[in-house]
């Protein structure tokens, strides 16, 4: 019999794992593979073409789609919808229109922790069809210490990008933590603040718009690494950070506004439960801002605290709620489960007790329905799992869940 061989790159059959055969011609899998490879790259690059560079979405509608998934927020919703709509048309404008320029609204954000920060990003980031990272304000540090410089964070974009410098440079960039640079002020002069302001300074230039050089592969830039050159004029940045203690702040500026000249009574009226409402620039600046990096993020805006009924929203409503999430795991195992009222109560009393917003809500549950997660598969009597108040009191306290009380 005649050798069967590959009648795109000749080998034999018995060299591949697989050999398909046609009417007149053989092909293994290594051919395949690559046809594959060609395939695809040719449909990217034809789509890149034929489809607009960015999908313009109506502030109204983005805030629609954050809507399924993120519990109130309206305010800051509308002010990040509103944002990166403006940052589109940023990018639609030509350059004949030139006398009047649209500045970058970067905008930073001020919550407490598991409110939702990083998941509005997040969310946004499924709805646009720009470049989008995440990047982390803590490991930052002014350029020649120990930790990443402020470059990492656009090695991070440029990925995000699949290295399509032209779509890396109209993305966006979410920097999580920005309190956590803030100015130690109480640290002695001799020692230099590279976390801090040294890491807001470098920042400067980020946000405004300039051309940095990049490694492409992250870490510390050295002579013989080739980098690339981004420029971050179009590039919106959204910061976020809980800026624990700054309702001190907010409270001093306005009872002292109050004494010095208004003293108005009705100042009295303050909501003293939610102060971060309040905020301001200034504010910010007697956290520990530099006024350069504030003045660089004009649109300010705030997330609430999540009260008990927004919690259990968060439980059940959005599209991915937790409880969702659980009735989908156990159908898979064809078990129906059911939260009784008295038990997402309870849950939420308990992520309020823990102090730790949203964030909470997972682990509670976690600790609740793990036992069943781990028995019930290989139970087949059982089709029905009711979590009463009782079950997830006994599942919880006997879990080390219970421990973050203290954190
Ligand atoms: P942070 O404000 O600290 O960045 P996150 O955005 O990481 O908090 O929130 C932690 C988790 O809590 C999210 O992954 C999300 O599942 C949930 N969560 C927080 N806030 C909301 C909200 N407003 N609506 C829906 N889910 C939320």
């Amino acid at each position: 019999m005649a050798q069967v061989t590959c009648s795109f790159c000749g080998r034999n059959k018995k060299d591949v794992d697989l050999m398909i055969s046609g009417i007149h011609a053989h092909i293994c899998d290594k051919c395949i593979t690559q046809a594959n490879q060609i395939l695809s790259e040719e449909t990217k690059t034809k789509n890149n073409i034929s489809s607009p560079k960015f999908n313009l979405i109506k502030p109204v509608e983005m805030k629609n789609h954050l809507d399924k998934y993120v519990i109130g927020q309206d305010e800051a919703k509308k002010v990040i919808s509103v944002a990166v709509y403006n940052h589109y048309k940023r990018l639609m404008q030509k350059d004949e229109d030139d006398d009047v320029t649209i500045e970058k609204s970067n905008i930073i954000m001020v919550g407490e922790t598991g409110t939702g920060k990083t998941y509005l990003a997040r969310t946004l980031a499924k709805i646009l069809q720009v470049p989008f990272c995440i990047a982390d304000a803590t490991v930052l540090t002014e350029a020649g210490y120990v930790g990443e410089d402020v470059e990492s964070i656009l090695t991070r974009l440029l990925q995000a990008a699949n290295y399509e410098t032209e779509a890396a440079e109209r993305g966006i960039v979410y920097i999580d933590e920005l309190d956590k640079i803030s100015r130690k002020s109480d640290n002695p002069s001799i020692t230099r603040d590279v976390s801090g302001e040294g890491v807001q300074q470098a920042l400067l230039k980020l946000l405004e718009g300039t051309s940095v050089n990049v490694p492409p592969q992250g870490g510390r830039k050295h002579p013989d690494q080739k980098m690339i050159s981004v420029n971050t004029e179009n590039i919106l940045f959204i910061c976020g950070g809980a800026f624990d203690g700054i309702t001190r702040n907010i409270g001093n500026r306005l009872n002292s506004r109050a004494i010095g000249f208004t003293a108005k009574t009705d100042d009295k009226g303050l909501d003293e439960e939610n102060m971060l409402q309040y905020i301001n620039a200034q504010d910010l600046k007697s956290f520990g801002l530099i006024p350069e990096l504030i003045g660089r993020l004009p649109v300010l805006t705030h997330l609430n605290p999540l009260d008990k009924s927004t919690l259990k929203q968060i439980l059940t409503e959005p599209k991915n709620a937790l409880v969702k999430q659980y009735t989908k795991l156990f159908a898979m195992e064809d078990i129906e489960i059911e939260f009784k009222k008295t038990a997402l109560d309870y849950i939420v009393d308990k992520a309020v007790e823990f102090k730790l917003g949203a964030r909470g809500l997972r682990s509670i549950c976690e600790a609740i329905v793990t036992d069943a997660m781990f028995e019930l598969p290989s139970d087949t009597t059982t089709k029905k799992l009711v979590i009463t108040k009782a079950y997830a009191e006994e599942k919880l306290e006997k879990s080390k869940v219970n421990k973050l009380k203290a954190a």
